[in-house]
């Protein structure tokens, strides 16, 4: 130790009752001084924006947050002892059936092509419906969307589409859902025949797509036509008849946009034979999601999948007889993940 180091731990010592003198009067003047009386400060319960970004080669891939919500147990089936298992950890982890609804927009350098757009006002209780907040917050406007690719026509998907009173909210934008789908879901015949607790699935369909069809601006496919440069057209059937998913590539990089592949990701991943009760052919769903994880576990592609937790992005391992999710995390660092 220097000797100029010494001197001033000796004056420190020497100084010492000073200075605690000093410290606990100043403590006491915040205790009972003037300070005491100050407000507290307000909380502030705004989040950051709704969207998040990151790159797959060239295209800028954007998250939009569309709301949370909670999955009921009641919405899952499966075999007694995997749905037992499910009811007593729920009952333990309430946030076990926690899930999000997201939407995603793809800028490929010439288009701006939004895959599913959130549920606008069409479904439930305004937990959701902050897509086209989450859109500007991102720097976009619904004018400028040309594109966008419906994965199918449930409400939470679509239902951003268009307003109560039954105006387009994108009004240059294209719009491509499968034959199968857009048949199904816009037959007054199928609906005549469904169940009454289905009634409101085809009747806000046919509420959001009629404004499209209308412009001339629903367009639906039936093969693997392409619609989009760098993007295929994946069949997923079983959730709904033409439920489909997206898979675009750049400079060797994937991300599928999987739709409702998988509604609750900490049973089903885990249990891909747990099906929901808005799976119009149940074992199609299944087979669909089994096949489907193997593959992309596999191939470790990046997956957009709207239910999942926000931003909705990651990847699936293997884990025991199921998966896990390997979440991408908030970064402000702009770089491949
Ligand atoms: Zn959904």
């Amino acid at each position: 130790m220097s000797s100029a180091a010494v001197s001033s731990t000796n004056v420190l010592k020497r100084n010492a009752p000073r200075f605690a003198a000093a410290l606990l009067a100043t403590l006491a003047s915040f205790v009972t001084g003037p300070h005491a009386a100050l407000p507290a400060e307000p909380q502030h319960h705004g989040q950051a924006p709704g969207f998040y970004r990151l790159k797959v080669g060239d295209l800028e891939v954007t998250a939009l947050f569309d709301g949370t919500g909670v999955f009921d147990p009641q919405w899952l089936n499966g075999t007694k002892a995997s749905m037992d298992g499910v009811l007593e950890a729920v009952h333990e982890d309430p946030h076990l059936l926690d899930v999000a609804d997201t939407s995603f927009v793809v800028n490929t350098g010439k288009q701006l092509i939004l895959v599913d757009v959130g549920a606008g006002t069409w479904w439930g209780g305004g937990a959701f419906g902050r897509m086209a907040g989450s859109l500007r917050s991102a720097g976009y406007t619904p004018e400028e969307v040309d594109i966008v690719l419906v994965t199918h026509l449930h409400s939470d998907h679509v239902g951003g589409l268009t307003t109560q009173d039954g105006k387009r909210v994108f009004p240059n934008a294209d719009v491509y859902v499968a034959k199968a789908e857009s048949e199904f879901w816009l037959s007054p015949d199928i609906a005549a025949k469904a169940p009454e607790d289905a009634q409101p699935f085809f009747q806000s369909a046919r509420a959001i797509a009629a404004p499209y069809i209308k412009a001339g601006k629903w367009h639906t496919f039936s093969g693997s036509e392409p619609i989009v440069e760098c993007m295929q057209l994946v069949a997923l059937p079983g959730h709904t008849p033409g439920h489909t998913g997206y898979k675009f590539s750049s400079k060797g990089q994937e991300i599928l946009f999987w739709g409702d592949i998988v509604h609750a990701l900490r049973v089903q991943l885990q249990h891909p034979e747990v099906t929901a009760v808005f799976d119009i052919d149940q074992p199609a769903a299944a087979a669909t999601r089994h096949q489907l994880l193997a593959e992309l576990a596999r191939e470790n592609v990046l997956i957009a999948g709207p239910h999942m937790n926000f931003p909705a992005l990651g990847r699936v391992r293997r884990e025991g007889r199921g998966y896990s999710w390997a979440p991408v995390v908030f970064t402000d660092q702009w770089a491949k993940r």
